[in-house]
């Protein structure tokens, strides 16, 4: 549908100049555990030879570019040797008690709760975000660890099946792990995304084969060096630090089974390659995900989910709002109360919670969001409010941006702009809202904002998204974590959390004893009577409920 640009008052409005921002640039003090950091290189996997290729792997922030830290190199002889040490640690850890592998997990959750200033810290320097979108992070890791950590016992205790034949077959279904899980994650969510698949990956007796992406490998290191002094084995979770395309084969080649999070595009040549090597995969990729908001949504709860659904981690969020359809009703209001909000969202690097919105996080993604905005602005966009790049405060800083009259022609009407961008859309009724929402490749994460909390469901249900959140932008569904999360369509193969989130790290095998008699004719009987006695035994097992 092309949007209604007669809805807008504003436009044809130049875009307001700037937004808030912090006075500091560079942090003013130096957080502590920036002097922890070199002890990190022990956990990776680096032989001499890697460095001396590609040279050591330097970690600069995105707030100002300074250098955060080195590590070692890894190369794919160095992931190799990281197989077969894990291979060993694994067959010692699996046999463990499992209440024993839970308890490293609970104790984890504690000390990651009492010492995340120190993680925000570094989360914040990493990945360049506000404070307040660091904290996400670790929430979600301590809720992950909860959660597993209690129920992955009851997930995975052998389950005790009907047999083929009642009375005579008795059948046990059990899980065992696949043996070493590769898992190759993204930068925008460092611990999150580099720690949360790995906690059931343990527990279920895997050992974890690490890839972070090389802008932030410090968070998953800080994570893996808390769960070593929380009782985890050093040898059971590896990780390597290289580029994807370099170690990526390798990585596969030693896995029994992958986990990946990040682009579309990698997705698919990683699901090409598993398939290949007949192994099992689970990909989170990418979005452009919907938010609805009907008729009687409370306006100002939706204005308020819509900043946090589109800005938390400068949009560098894969579950975030990229495309807003508001009813025609509301339109102009939404749009005027949505652009004073975005307005006072303070922009900065401080490494405090004084900060809305934090920096993008690589030239990349600044090179995509300018990308998307100079289209879309030479193909006649309303820049309602941001729009601009803003050095002044950083390198990386990209004003928190909304647009109304986006048309099909330009590039983020449906591609991922995975940015601090998002487009305003009127409608004018439930069923054109939900057509709008289902009209992409993705189907990752929705949003429906209505005060009729059961109309919103029955319309989430129609919506083609792996979550939908009714009246929270994301992180209802995110921190639900005892149901699955993934996307539909181009948005991913396989769950992360919930029973779906752990059984896929292992093996369902079946076990089942024959008594008194077997599945086959005795000695004596012909086949064609065994055949009728049979047929007679299904017929009678359809008529009885309790043994079908
Ligand atoms: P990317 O695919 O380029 O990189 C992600 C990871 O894969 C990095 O560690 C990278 O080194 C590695 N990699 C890249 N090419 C590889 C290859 N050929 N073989 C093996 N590994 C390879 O993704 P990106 O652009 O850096 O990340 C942003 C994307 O991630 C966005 O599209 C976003 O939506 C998505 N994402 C999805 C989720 C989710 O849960 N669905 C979460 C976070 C990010």
């Amino acid at each position: 549908m092309a949007p209604a640009a007669k809805l807008s008052k504003s436009a044809g409005r130049k875009s307001p100049p700037s937004h808030s921002h912090d006075s500091g640039q560079t942090p003013a003090r130096r957080p502590a555990v920036l002097d922890r950091l070199a002890s990190f290189a022990r956990l990776v996997v680096a032989s001499p030879a890697g460095a001396r290729g590609g040279g050591p792997v330097e970690v600069l922030s995105p707030f100002d570019h300074s250098l955060i830290g080195t590590l070692p190199r890894s190369t794919p002889e160095d992931v190799v040797l990281a197989q077969a040490r894990l291979r060993i640690a694994q067959e010692e850890w699996a046999q463990r008690p499992f209440a024993d592998r839970a308890k490293i997990f609970l104790r984890f959750h504690d000390r990651l709760l009492d010492r995340q200033e120190e993680i925000l810290d570094l989360i914040q320097l990493e990945a360049g975000k506000a404070r307040k979108h660091a904290l996400e992070e670790v929430l979600d890791s301590a809720i992950v660890a909860r959660y597993y950590a209690v129920h992955a016992a009851e997930i995975l205790a052998p389950q005790s099946r009907k047999g083929a034949l009642p009375g005579l077959t008795q059948a046990w279904q059990y899980q065992h792990p696949k043996g070493i899980i590769g898992i190759i994650s993204p930068w925008n969510y460092p611990l999150s995304m580099g720690i949360t698949d790995a906690i059931p990956a343990l527990l279920a007796g895997n050992a974890v084969l690490a890839k972070p992406d090389l802008q932030t490998p410090f968070s998953q290191l800080w994570a893996l060096d808390l769960l070593i002094e929380c009782g985890l084995p050093e040898e059971i979770m590896l990780v390597v630090a290289g580029e994807g395309t370099v170690l990526g084969p390798s990585i596969l080649a030693a896995s029994d089974y992958l986990q990946f999070t990040g682009s579309t595009p990698t997705g698919r040549k990683l699901a090409a390659e598993a398939g290949s090597q007949l192994m099992g995969c689970s990909l989170e990729l990418g979005g452009k995900n919907p938010m609805l908001v009907l008729a009687d949504a409370d306006l100002s709860a939706a204005v308020a989910g819509a900043v946090r659904g589109s800005f938390s981690s400068a949009g560098q969020l894969c579950i975030s709002i990229e495309r807003l359809y508001v009813h025609e009703s509301l339109f102009d209001r939404f749009v005027a109360e949505f652009v004073r909000a975005t307005r006072s969202l303070k922009l900065g690097s401080a490494l405090d919670w004084s900060c809305d919105v934090g920096s993008l996080a690589s030239p990349k993604q600044l090179a995509t969001v300018t990308r998307h905005i100079q289209d879309a602005a030479a193909k006649g966009v309303r820049i309602e409010v941001g729009g601009k790049a803003r050095p002044d405060l950083g390198p990386l800083f990209f004003e928190p941006t909304i647009l109304t009259g986006v048309t099909p022609e330009m590039l983020l009407f449906a591609d991922e702009t995975f940015g601090p961008v998002v487009s305003v859309y009127p409608f004018a009724t439930n069923q054109q809202a939900i057509e709008l929402a289902n009209a992409t490749e993705y189907g990752l994460n929705a949003s429906i904002w209505s005060r009729d909390t059961e109309l919103a469901r029955r319309m989430a249900t129609r919506i083609h998204a792996g979550t939908v959140n009714i009246n929270e932008a994301y992180a209802a569904a995110w921190g639900s974590v005892e149901a699955p999360m993934g996307g539909f369509k181009s948005s991913g193969l396989g769950r992360r959390h919930g029973s779906e989130g752990i059984l896929k790290y292992t093996e369902a095998q079946t076990v089942a004893v024959q008594r008194g008699m077997a599945i086959a004719a005795p000695t004596g009987v012909p086949d064609e009577v065994f055949g009728r006695w049979m047929t007679q035994a299904l017929r009678a097992l359809r008529r009885m409920p309790g043994l079908r």
